[in-house]
C-alpha cells in the first residue's frame, strides 16, 4: 500500500461513528449486501442500495488489490408464492424473469455485477446446518414443524440497531404466534404445505425464514468474519440484528460484519414512495424518458446517508450536468482516463461523499473547458471511478441523450415567449443551445418542430 494512498473513513451502523476502515486482510477486501427478493421490478429507492453498494465497490478496488463482493438472491419467500399464484405462474418463472429483469436495469444504470451471486434456493443444506448449530447451542428451538430463535438467549440482542427490549416488546405488539416462546423470537425455518416450495430437513418439510439465509450464504463465501455489510437502512432492524444474532451465535469467535454501511431512505418528491401515493417508481419507469447516465447522476446529488429527494428538477440538473461534463471531455475517447485525481479520492474516502466528489468534478471540467487537456483527463479517470462518463461525449450528444421531450417542448415554448417579446438575442441562444445539445428546431408555417441531428 503507498505511503499516498488516502485513509477511507465509513461510518459505521454499529459503533454509531464514522471510523477509519481497516480491512481484515488487505489483500481480499470482503463485501456481503442483501441482494432483492425477487417478485417484481426493482424500485429506484432498490436502486439506491444497490448503487451505495456500486460506488463502495468500485471505490474499495481503486484502493486494494482485491475485493470479493457477494449479493445474494432471495427467490425463495411468500411474497414470491403469492405473486406467483396471482399471476398464475409457476415459481420458477416468475424468479427467472424478475431476475433477470434486475439485471438488465442494473446494468442499464451501470451497477457492476457481484462476484459471487448466491441464490438461498441453492444453499438450504447450509442454512439447515446453521440451524442444526443453533439449537445444539441452546439458541434455537423447535416448536410445532417451526424453529425459532430465542432472543433471550442472546444478551447483546438489539446491540446493532441500538433498540432497547422495551423498543423490541413494543415492535412486537402484535398477535403472537402461539409456538412462540417470546414476542421477538424469529422463525428460522417454518413447516411448508404441499403445493409450495419446500425442502425435507430434521423438522419435516420446509422452507427457511428470510434471515437465516444472508447468515449461511455470507459464512459460504466470505466465512465468520467479513469487512463489511451493507443494505438500505430499512434491513437494518430486524433483518440485519437478526443476521448478526444467528451468526454470532453460530460462530462466537467470529465477528460477522466488521463493519455495517446503511443508506438512508429515497423520497419521490418529499414523499415516502408508496403505491398508495401513486408516486412509485420502478427503475424502468424513469428509463423510459431519461438517459439511464442521468439517473445514476441523480443518485450520487447526496452522499448515501442523507435522505435523497427524487424529483423531476433533480434528473433534469443531472442531465445538464452530463450536458456540462460531455463537453468538457470533448473528443477526449473513454479509455484516455488518467490517474484519477487526488481531490476525487480524497472526496469519497470521505465516507463516501458523492457531492463533494460532484463538486470536484465541475471543478475540473472548469479547467477543461478553458482548454486543459489534463483536466479533461482527470475527469474522464474521475468519471470512471463513479462509474460516469462511460462514452464518447458524441454519443452523448448524438443521441440526444441529454435532452428529455419535455425539456425541448419548455425551451420552445420559451424561446417562442422570448420571440413575442422581441428579445431575440435570448430566443437565439435558446436554438444555439439546443443545437449544441443535438436538437435541430425548424420554424414553419404551422409553429416550430424539433429533430435530433
Ligand atoms: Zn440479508
Amino acid at each position: 500500500m503507498p505511503d499516498s494512498m488516502p485513509q477511507l473513513t465509513l461510518h459505521d451502523s454499529r459503533r454509531r461513528a464514522t471510523v477509519p476502515f481497516a480491512p481484515l486482510d488487505p489483500g481480499n477486501v470482503r463485501v456481503y449486501y442483501c441482494g432483492p427478493t425477487v417478485y417484481d421490478l426493482a424500485h429506484i429507492g432498490n436502486l439506491r442500495a444497490m448503487m451505495t453498494a456500486d460506488i463502495l465497490v468500485r471505490l474499495l478496488r481503486h484502493l486494494y488489490p482485491h475485493v470479493t463482493y457477494v449479493r445474494n438472491i432471495t427467490d425463495v419467500d411468500d411474497k414470491i408464492n403469492a405473486r406467483a399464484r396471482a399471476n398464475g405462474e409457476t415459481i420458477d418463472s416468475l424468479t427467472a424473469r424478475t431476475i433477470r429483469d434486475f439485471h438488465d436495469d442494473l446494468a442499464a444504470v451501470g451497477v457492476l455485477p457481484p462476484d459471487v451471486e448466491p441464490r438461498a434456493t441453492r444453499h438450504i443444506a447450509e442454512m439447515i446446518a446453521l440451524i442444526e448449530c443453533l439449537i445444539a447451542s441452546g439458541h434455537a428451538y423447535e416448536a410445532q414443524g417451526h424453529v425459532l430463535f430465542a432472543v433471550a438467549r442472546f444478551p447483546d440482542y438489539g446491540a446493532l440497531s441500538g433498540r432497547s427490549p422495551d423498543d423490541l416488546l413494543a415492535g412486537a405488539r402484535v398477535e403472537v404466534a402461539p409456538y412462540k416462546r417470546d414476542a421477538g423470537d424469529f422463525v428460522l425455518w417454518k413447516p411448508s404445505e404441499p403445493g409450495l416450495p419446500g425442502w425435507e430437513s430434521p423438522w419435516g418439510r420446509g422452507r427457511p425464514g428470510w434471515h437465516i439465509e444472508c447468515s449461511a450464504m455470507s459464512h459460504r463465501y466470505l466465512g465468520e468474519s467479513f469487512d463489511i455489510h451493507g443494505g438500505g437502512s430499512d434491513l437494518l432492524f430486524p433483518h440485519h440484528e437478526n443476521e448478526l444474532a444467528q451468526s454470532q451465535c453460530c460462530f462466537p469467535r467470529g465477528r460477522f460484519a466488521n463493519h455495517w454501511v446503511h443508506n438512508a431512505m429515497l423520497l419521490v418528491n418529499g414523499e415516502k414512495m408508496s403505491k398508495s401515493l401513486g408516486n412509485f417508481l420502478t427503475i424502468r419507469d424513469v428509463l423510459a424518458d431519461t438517459p439511464a447516465e442521468a439517473l445514476r447522476l441523480m443518485l450520487l446529488h447526496a452522499q448515501y446517508r442523507s435522505v435523497l429527494n427524487f424529483t423531476r428538477a433533480g434528473l433534469d440538473e443531472a442531465k445538464q450536468t452530463l450536458n456540462r461534463f460531455y463537453r468538457a471531455v470533448g473528443d477526449l475517447p473513454p479509455d484516455a482516463a488518467g490517474p484519477v485525481p487526488g481531490a476525487v479520492v480524497a472526496a469519497m474516502c470521505d465516507d463516501l461523499n458523492t457531492p463533494r466528489a460532484l463538486a470536484e468534478m465541475h471543478g475540473l471540467a472548469d479547467r477543461a473547458l478553458a482548454g486543459d487537456r489534463g483536466a479533461a483527463r482527470g475527469l474522464r479517470a474521475a468519471g470512471r471511478l463513479l462509474g460516469l462518463l462511460g462514452q464518447s461525449a458524441d454519443t452523448w450528444f448524438r443521441a440526444g441523450a441529454g435532452v428529455g421531450e419535455a425539456e425541448i417542448d419548455a425551451l420552445i415554448a420559451e424561446r417562442l415567449a422570448a420571440r413575442a417579446a422581441r428579445d431575440f438575442a435570448r430566443a437565439d441562444a435558446i436554438r444555439a443551445g439546443l443545437a449544441e445539445r443535438g436538437i435541430v428546431l425548424e420554424d414553419g408555417a404551422g409553429g416550430t418542430i424539433w429533430r435530433r441531428a
